[in-house]
């Protein structure tokens, strides 16, 4: 007989049938569950449904498969044993929590519900059992609530308009109960409050939805399940795969576990921590707690959480009782166990936590989320704590986690003298700006007509996220460190405020009051996530970081490990110096172009329109030989800067009649200093004219038809570099030809180059000038025909941003009118422009990396283009072997921990893939053997 494939794992008592390693199958909240036990925890009882229930459930038709059932009886009866007590029993009745668990966390995306099993029978036999009935019934109303939002409206597709929800309506009659009650909080209410109010539920429940609230438990647990199934294709859980790049066909897993009780008075109590503090990394414990209550409490902000202990008490909630005071002995269990938990899963860990009646149990721990700053100081720490290695380290820090300490601050000049006016706890870091909206859709809309938004809620829900993704920063009224904004936020690394309390929200009029201010619509507002104050106006912003020693440190341990050398893209002697400060090792762009644009740019720019318009070579001469000087300058002022690392001089690139003056009043002064009319100054204007600018008469086109042009500026290179030499400098000046496409360009202008080297080095006395000469690569037929380009050229720089315009056939400057509607669309998985496109641009690269080595062994390869500086695209630069990457001077950090991923990256699937074989050898000698026998 065929052995029945297994889909529900037990968990309890002193061991589980999952572990950590499995969250693929039993997704992250059910491999942990099943580790902690393992480890010798207090975890209460359960089973997990794994993911390939939820991938058959979707492919059959929402059908599960036929052993389920059985499995899930099976299970059920372990779980019994292991708490004593049964399921639906009119003695002793069990009660359970029904729990969705994805691969990765996906926070507050699914659906959660506790108290399954509870109904008027049961709950009589549980108030005679415990003698609290307040509890039971505060445990029924809330299992009425969740169920009939979850279960019965959303999972079944029932829509209501906007606060028309069973849920809403359940909380309104909460609201009123309270009222009527005089009750602040909902621990106001008495058990007969309560019984009432059940009884209240489940008439609106009726009238709301059409259906009686199910009564007998094992519909109440096969509805939840489902639910929880049904939560996984819900608008929320999509919209938020869609962002985190998560695939749909993961499933999640369910994981059914026996309840224990926060809310069963004084002594028991909820909560979340972390094992250190996730929004600056410090090592201490960190977390959140509330007596007589139950877990959805602290995340949702419906009461204003406590601070865990001692050292996490700010200056907000210094009043407020810890649990290391109010509870020493369990809160002592607790501590230990954290410190347990990290050891063994050695990085910063999420728990939540319930004690009931003074005892303690673990229900979920998993890899906490952390910004940029806090990810960045742990993966130090832990590594001078021997807890982590190097290349853990190295991991530990996402690129854009790096991104985000280069992030703008708030310039602390002006906020030292700006007043706050309001509050709040510091979710997410930085400083953001932009204009007060109250709605998500509202925050999406503003920010498509590029308006920079600050969403103000009183809290956050999933249904927010478009929204919160759109806005700047968020600012909420309500919640903890750990309620949903606050968690989204630290994911993304975006500035966040959370528990504002002192702002009052309006949302039908679109305004909020904090003392006697209002701030509406469209008023702007200036956050600092990591102080917590809100401000009004616009404050002026800065960017941090570089001078960060972590940072730096952080940094080094990547240059240890990276092949890639990482320049930088810099067209000035200050951008050189920045970049150098970034790390930048060398220049792997150098625009000429560039001393014609902006600042102190007037005088050479003057003289090159007087090139342009030339007629004869004798004028062009002329005016080039004017034009030297500044070329010469900025050249030495940039190899200086550079000093001892190679820059890379690309000579001129644009069609010439981008510099052609508009203004009639330059023409004019152009005609005078060329000595002809203003007639005759606009006829040559006018034939400089192009179609096809991007593809025509520019780059190593203008370099053979104008060869003085290209004399002119490798003359200026090669005495700037003379000159540095005899100053005792080590410059090493690269000359690149861009938009090259044939061998015999490129060997054109090697002539020219060798011919000037030669006058030079007479002129200063020198053997030789240290150089290279080769080509931009941004042409797929010079791609195609590198073995023989690099007969000529010594390197080869990938010119991405045209090299992909090329094989797209896309105008980069024309782009705007569809390439959004592609990507909405998913015609292009990605923007190719963004992101090297492997199948093309990718297979391109590679083609020309071996063609080129194929006849010059030694050819340097690098990559200049916006792609030099992406992650993705940077350890593909690796994969096939090129030398350096360059890019802007902001993104050098960002390359040099990519290049560092990069090479761990590849080491790990090596060993990988060198296991993979060698089991699969294994298994071929004992099919062998097996055969003899
Ligand atoms: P999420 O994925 O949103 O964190 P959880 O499954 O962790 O959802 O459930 C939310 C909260 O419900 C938990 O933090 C916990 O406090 C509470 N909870 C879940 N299962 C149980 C249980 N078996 N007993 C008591 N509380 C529970
Ligand atoms: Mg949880
Ligand atoms: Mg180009």
């Amino acid at each position: 007989m065929s052995k029945q494939k297994k889909y529900v794992y037990y968990f309890g008592g002193k061991k589980a049938e999952g572990k950590a390693e499995m969250k693929a199958l039993l997704g992250g909240k059910g491999a942990n569950l099943a580790e902690m036990v393992n480890i010798g925890l207090p975890v209460p009882a359960g089973f997990t449904i794994s993911t390939e229930v939820c991938t058959a459930y979707y492919k059959n038709n929402k059908k599960y498969p036929k052993e389920l059932e059985k499995q899930v009886k099976d299970a059920l009866l372990n779980v019994e044993k292991q708490m004593g007590a049964k399921f639906g029993d009119l003695q002793n009745p069990l009660l359970l929590s029904v729990r969705s668990g994805a691969r990765a966390s996906m926070p507050g995306m699914m659906e959660t519900i506790l108290n399954v099993g509870l109904n008027n029978k049961t709950r009589e036999a549980l108030i005679t059992k415990t003698k609290n009935p307040r509890f039971v019934y505060d445990s029924h109303r809330r299992l009425i609530q969740m169920y009939s939002d979850v279960v019965m409206e959303k999972a079944a597709g029932v829509e209501h308009g906007e606060g028309k929800g069973v849920r809403q309506q359940l909380e309104n009659e909460l609201h009123k109960m309270k009222e009527a009650r005089r009750a602040h909080a909902d621990t106001d209410l008495t058990a007969d409050d309560l019984k009432e109010l059940i009884e209240i539920y489940k008439a609106k429940v009726k009238e709301v939805l059409g259906k009686p609230f199910p009564e007998d438990p094992m519909e109440q647990l096969w509805g939840a399940v489902s639910a929880v199934f049904q939560s996984w294709m819900g608008k929320r859980a999509i919209s938020y795969r869609r962002i985190e790049g998560i695939p749909d066909d993961w499933g999640t897993a369910v994981s059914v576990q026996s309840m224990v009780f926060g809310n069963m008075g004084d002594t028991s109590a909820t909560g979340v921590a972390f094992t250190r503090n996730p929004a600056t990394g410090e090592n201490y414990f960190y977390g959140e707690w509330l007596p007589n209550a139950q877990g959805e409490d602290v995340v949702a902000g419906i009461r204003t959480p406590n601070p865990i202990n001692e050292v996490g008490k700010s200056e907000h909630t210094a009043h407020l009782p810890s649990l290391e005071t109010g509870m020493p002995a369990t809160y002592k269990k607790l501590h230990g166990i954290q410190r347990l938990l990290e050891k063994h899963y050695r990085d910063m860990l999420d728990i939540e936590f319930t004690i009931q009646d003074g005892t303690l149990y673990m229900l979920q721990c998993r890899v906490g989320k952390r910004n940029g700053p806090a990810a960045l100081k742990m993966a130090l720490d832990m590594y001078k704590e021997k807890l982590i290695t190097r290349e853990e380290v190295i991991m530990r820090v996402q690129p854009a986690q790096l991104d985000e300490l280069l992030h703008p601050i708030i310039d602390p000049v002006v906020e030292l003298t700006t007043k706050a006016v309001a509050k709040g706890l510091p979710a997410g870091p930085g400083g953001a700006s932009g204009q007060a909206v109250f709605s998500a859709s509202d925050a999406v809309a503003w920010a498509k007509q590029g308006k920079k938004v600050i969403l103000v809620r009183d809290e956050t829900n999933p249904e927010d996220i478009e929204g919160m993704r759109a806005a700047q920063a968020i600012l909420t009224a309500r919640g903890g460190m750990t309620s949903h904004a606050a968690l989204v936020a630290r994911g993304w690394g975006k500035c966040c405020i959370v528990g504002a309390g002192s702002i009052k929200l309006n949302y039908d009029e679109k305004y909020f009051t904090v003392g006697n201010v209002t701030v509406k619509e469209g008023d702007w507002l200036t956050l600092n996530g990591s102080k917590g104050t809100v401000y009004l106006s616009e404050l002026p912003m800065k960017k941090a970081a570089e001078d960060n020693p972590e940072f730096q440190a952080f940094l080094k341990l990547c240059d240890q490990v990276r092949k890639l050398k990482v320049r930088t893209n810099a067209d000035t002697p200050e951008d050189a110096a920045r970049a150098r400060a970034f790390g930048a090792e060398g220049i792997g762009l150098f625009r000429t172009e560039h001393m014609f644009y902006g600042i102190n740019s007037e005088e050479p720019l003057f003289k090159l329109r007087k090139m342009i318009h030339s007629n004869t070579e004798a004028e062009r001469i002329a005016a080039l030989t004017e034009l030297f000087p500044h070329v010469k300058s900025d050249v030495k002022g940039t190899l200086a800067a550079m000093d001892g690392f190679p820059v890379t001089f690309r000579t001129i690139d644009p069609p010439l009649h981008e510099f052609v003056p508009t203004r009639v009043d330059e023409r004019e002064k152009l005609a005078v200093s060329l000595g002809i009319s203003l007639d005759e100054l606009n006829k040559r204007a006018d034939s400089l004219h192009e179609n096809n600018p991007m593809m025509g008469h520019r780059g190593v086109r203008l370099g053979i038809t104008y060869p003085e042009i290209t004399e002119m500026q490798v003359r200026a290179i090669f005495e700037a570099t003379a000159e540095l030499l005899k100053e005792g400098k080590k410059p090493f000046p690269e000359i690149m030809i861009p938009v090259t496409c044939h061998e015999n360009e490129i060997k054109h202008q090697y002539e020219i180059i060798t011919k000037v080297h030669e006058e030079v080095c007479k002129k200063f006395g020198l053997k030789k000038i240290p150089h290279l000469t080769g080509t931009m690569i941004e042409i797929p037929r010079a791609a195609l025909t590198a073995d023989k380009i690099a007969e000529v050229a010594q390197f080869f720089s990938f010119g991405t941003n045209d090299l992909t315009q090329m094989a797209f056939g896309f105008s980069r400057d024309d782009i705007g009118g569809f390439l959004p509607e592609y990507l909405d669309q998913k015609i292009l998985p990605e923007d190719p422009f963004q992101s090297i496109d492997l199948d093309s641009v990718g297979k391109l690269m590679e083609i020309a990396t071996l063609g080129g080595r194929s006849t010059r062994p030694d050819l340097k390869v690098g990559i200049c283009g916006e792609h030099g500086g992406e992650p993705k695209s940077v350890e593909f630069c690796h994969k096939i072997g090129l030398n350096y990457v360059s890019c802007s001077p902001y993104r050098v950090p960002i390359a040099r921990l990519a290049a560092a991923q990069a090479v761990i990256k590849e080491i790990k699937n090596a060993k990988l893939s060198s296991k993979k074989t060698v089991t699969k050898k294994r298994t071929v000698v004992k099919k062998k053997s097996s055969k003899k026998k």
